[in-house]
């Protein structure tokens, strides 16, 4: 295997993971540790080309500075991808890539991304101790999307609070795009509080099933951007707020888990534009993390301390709703304004 460190002006460390015996290819992406060790998962793509899997390593390790500041977690950014098709890889592969992580002495934390499962994670564990994610252990904290979608529903709240005076869901629409892992769990905790739901997935079943178990209204994947709601709730994939959607958008406000919502930061200027109220989505979506966290931090009282964190992420929501009321500005901008100046304060 070969480690070749990549120099970039953004990130304190990238390096490139190779080993052609056995068709390895990978990065790991270091944007920052000054908040704590870089924490982020592993995902695996069939990539076109190796500059596109180190952009997203490089933009999604930015992300997750972001999203684990926002969330008040000592932690910084980082994030791994290897290149190729996941329904194909291999345990020498994952076992390589593993010494390569063990090889940052702990400055970067593993766990399951795209592509990877938490039996991928423990098979890791054999040659790093850097992983989290784990099925089984005495920190292992388990699937994080119930507790990502706690995070968001309590975010719509609080966005619905700014945009309507009330927190109050019963009786709004919110509209849901993605009905999986945690757009399923979202529908739930929205049903429960009395809301209508109009939802949407590619899998047919899935809608069948949401629509039959909270009395959703099915919506396609193309007339879910336009439906007539209260709140937006993009569940599925990243990208989807654009200039073209935007302008179609039937609804008040945006709060949803997916991860980069905004094709550009132009999007977020827009959203306002158009007086549409958007949640960052690194700052609703950060309950999963925020689960992971509990398990490279050994965390005992787990639940207690997720739920310490997620009111404290509801209270920086509406710090940075109010702020960017005030100043008549994009809550993406105010928002990763405030964690420019977490971070400018810690490094000086
Ligand atoms: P998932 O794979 O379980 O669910 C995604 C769902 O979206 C699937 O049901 C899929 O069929 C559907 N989908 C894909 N493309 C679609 C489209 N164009 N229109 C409508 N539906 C579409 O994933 P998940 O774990 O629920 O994550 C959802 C999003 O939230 C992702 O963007 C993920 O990065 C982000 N996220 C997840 C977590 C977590 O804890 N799982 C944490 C933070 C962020």
């Amino acid at each position: 295997m070969q480690i070749t460190p990549i120099s970039t002006p953004t990130h304190e460390t990238v390096l490139r993971v190779h080993d052609a015996d056995i068709g390895l290819t990978g990065f790991i992406a270091v944007h920052s540790t000054h908040l704590g060790p870089a924490a982020g998962g592993l995902r695996m793509r069939a990539y076109a080309s190796e500059d596109a899997a180190l952009t997203d390593a490089l933009r999604l390790s930015r992300g997750m500075t972001y999203k684990n500041a926002a969330a008040g977690l000592p932690l910084g950014g980082g994030k791994a991808v290897i290149m190729g098709n996941a329904s194909e890889k291999t345990p020498v592969q994952l076992l390589t890539f593993a010494r390569a992580v063990q090889s940052l002495e702990g400055r970067y934390w593993t766990a399951e991304d795209m592509g990877m499962s938490p039996a991928d994670m423990e098979l890791m564990t054999r040659q790093t101790q850097f992983v989290a994610g784990l099925p089984n252990g005495a920190h292992a904290s388990g699937d994080p999307s119930p507790i990502t979608a706690r995070g968001i529903f309590n975010s719509i709240k609080t966005t619905a609070r700014h945009r309507f005076g009330t927190d109050d869901l019963s009786g709004r629409t919110v509209s849901v795009q993605g009905l999986g892992h945690v757009g399923g769990y979202l529908c739930q905790f929205l049903h429960e509080d009395g809301a209508n739901l109009i939802a949407a997935d590619i899998d047919a079943d899935r809608v069948k099933e949401i629509c039959t178990a909270y009395g959703a209204v099915a919506a396609s994947v193309d007339d879910i951007l336009t439906a007539k709601a209260d709140i937006f709730a993009p569940c599925a994939i990243g990208a989807i707020l654009n200039s073209e959607s935007i302008a179609a958008l039937n609804v008040d406000a945006v709060c949803g888990g997916a991860n980069n919502q905004l094709a550009t930061s132009e999007d977020g200027i827009r959203l306002h534009a158009r007086g549409i109220l958007y949640a960052p989505d690194f700052v609703a979506n950060a309950g999963g993390i925020i689960n992971v966290a509990t398990e490279i931090l050994a965390i005992d009282d787990r639940a207690a301390y997720v739920d310490e964190k997620l009111d404290t992420l509801d209270v920086t929501l509406d710090a940075i709703l109010t702020r960017a009321m005030q100043m008549d500005c994009s809550p993406d901008r105010v928002a990763t304004s405030i964690v420019d100046e977490m971070l400018a304060a810690k490094a000086a």
